[in-house]
């Protein structure tokens, strides 16, 4: 008999995805510890491996090679991947504030999220490109790279300055100037405040780059300490200056504030204080490393290896204080190798006094780097935790004895803890709402129209799964035509330690609550249970006071409208699997949480009278539903019918919905020309929606002008067909053009 799983009874939150996290996630996925839930919670989805940058920038590395991508790391090690930046921290009431999502409890918190360019003393106005973060540099380091391409290949010159001359500003000028020297009149300028480069190197490193940056001509300004930036022009504190057409800040970074303000013991520039066991000195369920740290008496420059090397020892240690077991100390060496490229596939070895260059360093730091980098992008399959829970959690542990029917209601406590914090609004049609037995709504003379909706949990982040649960309820009623009035929730939370259970109940809530406010909707009632998995639905009654838009108004002549791009399918069944790439599930999740409210309102004021909208039977399924309704026929432009980023490209890998051969049988009732059922861009038309867009038929006279008020108010709106009358020779009502 298989063993059951223990429940989670202890959250931990790892804040940021630094290069501790990563390894903490690996050694989770590895052996995951029993009874603990982990939630990263980072601002990029992606993290990128500092070491790799400027072979980045030189052209040697692509973007995937030199970044985490978070997403599948997190699925590997069980943990829930939630997109958003920290704003702050309260370390008594262990909860965690972020831009763009409710409060976050946590049992045990590990803060491990950089730092941030240091500016301080120096005036800026305009024009400093900082380096940090990396995941903000690069979308301008693009945009740079290729305007000066072309500004250098039309005769220009490009003059390119760059603050700092520790490691990072040496390999960053050299890369540049590698990648961008060849083409034209490029000058690069170095700036350092120090006397000589890479202060801190021994005095072979730093004879050897002062001589390669003279003997490829770029510049470097010694004691130029900055005191103004604006306009590309830097000032020195002793009035001299640097005329440039982009700077580059790649100065020592500061701590960011939260931290400070969060009441945790900071040191005097503001970094955590954190004792050899990498826990904070004011709070013992706090940790932190990487530059965002300051190990009380071990001060060690602020570099990725040191955030490296604690990520074992960080491990270690959160699952001990989790599971109440003796902490393990942290020792970070003194004295560590640096490689430092030059531009091209060279480099420099400095550790202490020793000093070494070659083509055969830079193999060897390229083999160190990838090494590494495999580490986190070759995923094991998941491990499963043991089933017995460390002693010091047993006690927060579920009866293993649960009821059904109504003993699995979630208890009545925790229910009224939630409802008291959840800003529900009132609805002047609702005059009885939760607390009573049922709602009591008022008719005002307008139709009612009902529906149901209800499905399990899909997305790590409970609230944004909230928020498109709701969306998606709300669809059927916005398709009709109607306005949503009230709705009664139907949840179900996995069953956990009581505490956890409430959390999730909170956030799921939270992201229902906050939609159906944006939407003038009230939570009249609902019910809630436990059970194997978390899932939310609502019955929502809306009131409608024209002809509704139903299935089968579709007419002759037409033309199709779909207001969403296709793919939610395929990219949340392979997210389950760990194969999909986090920015394309970000623009998923941020398609499903667009609201079809406004869409709705502009396809009636354009005169539609046949709407659907998307959802599990994919778009050809749907369409089918409303030609049989309106007994008529459509053809369709599969070139025109938009989807989302990567959906076509995981069809071509072999991933597809659990639902997708189901929906295929409608190829059965359809012609191609042009194109085959089994390309992906076909497929994506039985892909099944979750929170879809609305596909309406509006007359020709009034389609375009109804296409373009789709597109102004923000949705990826297009015309995809027509519909014609049907020819009951003609087998196929579907035609596809290709
Ligand atoms: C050009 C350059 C080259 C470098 N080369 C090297 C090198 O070769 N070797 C070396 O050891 N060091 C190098 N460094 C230094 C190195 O980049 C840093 O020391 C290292 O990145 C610090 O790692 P970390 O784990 O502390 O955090 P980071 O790697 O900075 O990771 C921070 C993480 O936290 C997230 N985050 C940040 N703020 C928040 C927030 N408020 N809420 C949620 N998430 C947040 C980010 O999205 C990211 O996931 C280089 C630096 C530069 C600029």
């Amino acid at each position: 008999m298989t063993p059951t799983l223990a429940p989670p009874v202890r959250e931990l939150v790892l804040i940021g995805g630094g290069h501790s996290h990563v390894q903490v996630l690996k050694r989770l996925a590895m052996a995951p510890p029993p009874g603990i839930r982990t939630t990263v919670i980072a601002r990029e989805s992606h993290t990128p491996y500092s070491g790799m940058l400027p072979g980045h920038i030189a052209g040697h590395y692509t973007f995937d090679q030199i970044h985490i991508d978070l997403g599948p790391l997190a699925q590997a090690a069980g943990a829930r991947f939630i997109a958003d930046e920290v704003s702050g921290l309260d370390p008594d009431g262990q909860t965690i504030q972020l831009l763009d999502h409710p409060d976050f409890r946590y049992d045990v918190v590990s803060i491990n999220c950089g730092a941030t360019p240091g500016f301080s003393g120096v005036e800026i106005d305009t024009g400093v490109v900082p380096v940090k973060p990396i995941g903000r540099f690069l979308p301008h380091w693009n945009a740079i790279r290729t305007s000066s391409e072309s500004r250098l290949r039309s005769g220009e010159s490009v003059h390119i300055a760059i603050v700092g001359g520790g490691a990072g500003g040496v390999e960053l000028a050299l890369a540049v100037h590698f990648v961008l020297g060849g083409i034209g009149d490029l000058r690069v300028t170095l700036a350092t405040a120090s006397e000589r480069l890479l202060a801190g190197h021994n005095q072979r490193v730093q004879t050897h780059f002062e001589q390669l940056f003279a003997s490829r001509g770029i510049r470097v300004e010694r004691n130029f300490d900055v005191r103004r930036v604006a306009g590309g022009r830097l000032e020195s504190t002793t009035d001299e200056s640097i005329d440039a057409d982009e700077v580059f800040w790649v100065t020592g970074v500061e701590a960011p504030e939260w931290p400070r303000r969060s009441g945790l013991a900071v040191n005097e520039q503001g970094f955590i204080l954190v004792d050899d066991f990498l826990r904070s000195t004011s709070h013992d369920t706090v940790f932190s490393t990487g530059d965002v740290a300051g190990v009380t008496d071990q001060l060690r420059p602020k570099s990725g290896v040191f955030a490296v090397r604690q990520g074992p020892a960080l491990a270690d240690n959160l699952i001990r204080t989790l599971e109440g077991r003796r902490l393990r100390r942290f020792r970070a060496q003194t004295r560590f190798l640096s490689l430092i490229s030059e531009g091209g596939r060279v480099a420099t070895a400095s550790r202490g006094d020793w000093f070494a260059t070659g083509a055969w360093v830079w193999r060897w730091k390229d083999w160190i780097d990838r090494r590494f980098m495999r580490r986190f992008q070759e995923l094991p399959d998941m491990v499963t935790a043991a089933p017995t829970v460390a002693p010091a959690l047993q006690d927060d542990l579920p009866d293993s004895m649960r009821c059904g029917g109504c003993g699995s209601k979630l208890g009545a406590d925790m229910l009224t803890r939630v409802l008291r914090k959840l800003p529900t609004t009132a609805h002047p049609d609702v005059d009885v709402g939760i607390g009573d037995d049922a709602a009591l709504l008022k008719g005002n003379g307008s139709q009612i129209v009902i529906s149901v909706d209800s499905f399990r949990s899909m997305i790590d982040d409970p609230y944004l799964f909230g928020r498109i649960a709701t969306h998606h309820s709300l669809n059927d009623i916005f398709a009709m035509g109607a306005q949503p009035v009230a709705a009664l929730a139907i949840v179900t939370v996995q069953l956990m330690a009581e505490q956890l259970m409430e959390d999730d109940l909170y956030l799921l809530m939270r992201g229902a609550v906050d939609v159906l406010n944006e939407q003038g909707v009230a939570l009249a009632g609902g019910h809630s249970s436990e059970g194997a998995e978390t899932s939310l639905g609502f019955a929502v009654t809306g009131s409608l006071v024209d002809k509704p838009m139903t299935k089968g108004g579709l007419r002759d002549g037409d033309v199709l409208l779909l207001t969403k791009p296709l793919g939610t399918g395929v990219l949340l069944a392979a997210n389950m699997v760990g194969k999909a790439r986090s920015q394309c599930i970000a623009a998923a999740v941020n398609c499903m949480d667009q609201s079809n409210a406004k869409a709705a309102q502009i396809i009636r004021a354009h005169g539609a009278a046949g709407c659907t909208d998307v959802t599990g039977f994919g778009l050809l399924g749907h369409l089918g539903e409303m030609l049989r309704a309106a007994k008529l026929s459509a053809r369709l432009d599969v070139s025109a019918i938009p989807h989302l980023q990567g959906a076509l490209e995981l069809f071509d890998a072999g991933e597809a919905s659990s639902l997708q051969a189901n929906n295929e049988q409608i190829f059965a009732d359809c012609r191609f020309e042009g194109c085959s059922p089994t390309e992906s861009r076909v497929r994506v038309l039985a892909d099944p929606q979750t929170a879809g867009g609305l596909l309406a038929g509006v007359d020709a006279a009034g389609a375009d002008a109804c296409l373009r008020a789709l597109l102004d108010a923000g949705f990826s709106a297009a015309a995809i067909g027509k519909i014609d009358v049907r020819d009951d020779q003609h087998q196929a009502y579907l035609q596809l053009l290709g």
